[in-house]
């Protein structure tokens, strides 16, 4: 007997045969250096929560102040009635805080992408855009329908030599890149990517999600590190990592951002995000705005943990940044080194197809700010251990 859902039940077996089968793990306690995961506590090197911003006093305080004041939801859609004057504020700071003209708050930052691109591009135009973008990116350009034209990772030579062949077939073009790869680790190169861009005429536009709160001085993002500022036509970025909430942003140029605010679909058709986000994005970006201290110290942990994992003979791969792979190949391998770390106390994924490339299965540890230094030990002693165990590292 055959059933319609059968090709479920065969692509799940294929995925469990494979080491591919996402296993849900259930969070007790806030994101913070020290978690309770499947009832057990363990040693967080998973979670986006580059700065402890997601459990910080002036962030809780100004999410519980806009709740009491303004009730749990906006309950429309921000064009028709949900516009707060927190968002607009949120806008304003965030704005000023990345050096650019203008900035649009939407739901997330996948939303953000679905937002930006659409309305940029459309049948008759080309998108140039990297081999590794996020998925959300790859979403929003095939929402587009423009034709997707992909470049070699981190190439802006193989950028040139595509737009050369490519450009004159259609209408207009973008250029559309990652800013930090998040699971590589790794930073585009902006500065010549820009440069092709403007000898073409093509538009521009990076997706900051992981570089927001991290690069550039006091983590104002990758332009600011590459010294960009107000080049870039679009800067994607999102609340939900280094700033700790929830939500997307969508910078840049003025008249972009306000075009976007007449077309994009996610901004015009989907509900508003809540007071209470809002209100805790905005002590975000006041307490980033305030001091480098955060930042400091999430790079400060970075480079011990990545110099003493070399040391222990990991390969790290191309990363610059706190996202640290730590490269395994096969998934089944990932699976297992991931389990048995997790047995030992710490919690750091596994990354298996199709997130990254077939054969390239990795643990993905996420420095933070908030480990101490006795955390970060504890988390290369048990490297070393399930590292020897499973023949990785010479024992
Ligand atoms: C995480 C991520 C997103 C999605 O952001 P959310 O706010 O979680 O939806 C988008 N783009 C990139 C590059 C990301 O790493």
């Amino acid at each position: 007997m055959t059933d319609k859902f059968d090709f479920i039940r065969e692509d799940t077996a294929a995925l469990k045969e494979a080491g591919l089968f996402i296993h849900l793990r259930t969070i007790e306690s806030p994101p913070g250096s020290w978690m309770v995961v499947d009832g057990k506590k363990v040693l967080n090197l998973c979670t986006n929560n580059y700065l402890g911003l997601a459990t910080h006093p002036r962030l809780v305080e100004a999410a519980h102040e806009a709740l009491d004041r303004l009730g749990v939801g906006p309950t429309a859609v921000r064009s028709i009635a949900g516009t707060l004057s927190l968002h607009v504020e949120l806008e304003r700071k965030v704005a000023e805080f990345k050096g650019v003209e203008d900035a649009l708050y939407v739901q997330s930052g996948f939303c953000a992408n679905q937002a930006a691109i659409p309305p940029l591009v459309g049948k008759e135009d080309v998108i140039f855009s990297d081999r590794l973008n996020h998925a959300s990116i790859i979403d929003g350009c095939r929402l587009s329908r423009a034709k997707i034209i992909v470049y070699e990772h981190c190439d802006p030579t193989d950028l040139e030599a595509k737009v050369k062949e490519h450009l004159s077939d259609y209408r207009r073009g973008i250029v559309i890149t990652d800013g930090v790869f998040s699971m590589d680790g790794d930073v585009a190169p902006l500065d010549g990517i820009y440069e092709v861009a403007e000898r073409y005429g093509l538009m521009t536009m990076v997706d900051d999600a992981h570089g927001e709160g991290v690069l550039g001085h006091g983590g104002r993002g990758i332009v600011d590190h590459f010294g960009l500022h107000g080049k870039f036509d679009v800067e994607i970025g999102t609340f939900s990592k280094a700033f700790g909430v929830v939500g997307g942003v969508i910078a840049g140029k003025k008249i972009v951002v306000d075009y976007l605010r007449q077309k994009a679909r996610p901004f015009l058709f989907s509900n508003a995000v809540t007071a209470t986000d809002t209100a805790a994005c905005l002590a975000a970006v006041e307490v980033l705005s305030e001091s480098t201290e955060l930042v400091d110290r999430l790079w400060e942990n970075t480079r011990y943990f990545k110099e003493e994992m070399k040391k222990l003979g990991f390969d790290t791969g191309a990363s610059v940044t706190p996202i640290t792979p730590v490269m395994l190949g096969e998934a089944k391998l990932a699976q297992a080194f991931s389990r048995r770390l997790f047995e030992e106390g710490v919690f750091a994924m596994a990354i298996g197809f199709p997130t990254v490339p077939r054969g390239q299965a990795r643990i993905r540890v996420m420095v933070s700010a908030m480990l101490s230094r006795d955390d970060l030990d504890y988390g290369l002693e048990k490297f070393a251990l399930v590292g020897k165990e499973l023949g990785v590292i010479e024992a």
